[in-house]
């Protein structure tokens, strides 16, 4: 239900504490909500602002944090590991997170 899921969230930013004026970017009316990664290396865009400042502050030219004690499997992903984790190491104990 994805337009009850809207709505909700509608409610929810609209009545929260502080909500921006549209007029405070001049210009944004036309333009795509697209965010792309200032970085010519990586090529990722984002549709949400909020997720492309997560993506360089957690993931764009970052080393993987994520290390598999079985394999040395590297991901900049905490869920990417644990992924990894449940299908090749279905055995092991999960790394403390
Ligand atoms: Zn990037
Ligand atoms: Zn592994």
């Amino acid at each position: 239900m994805r337009t009850a899921f809207f709505f909700q969230w509608s409610v929810s930013q609209a009545q929260g504490p502080r909500v921006r004026r549209r007029s405070a970017e001049p210009g944004s009316g036309s333009e795509p909500h697209a965010h792309p990664c200032p970085n010519p290396n990586c090529g990722a865009v984002y549709s949400l602002r909020r997720n492309l400042q997560r993506h360089l502050r957690l993931e764009c030219g970052q080393e993987p944090r994520f290390k598999c004690p079985v394999c040395g499997f590297r991901s900049k992903r905490r869920n990417n590991l644990h992924n990894h984790m449940l299908v090749r190491h279905p055995d092991a104990p999960l790394p403390a997170m």
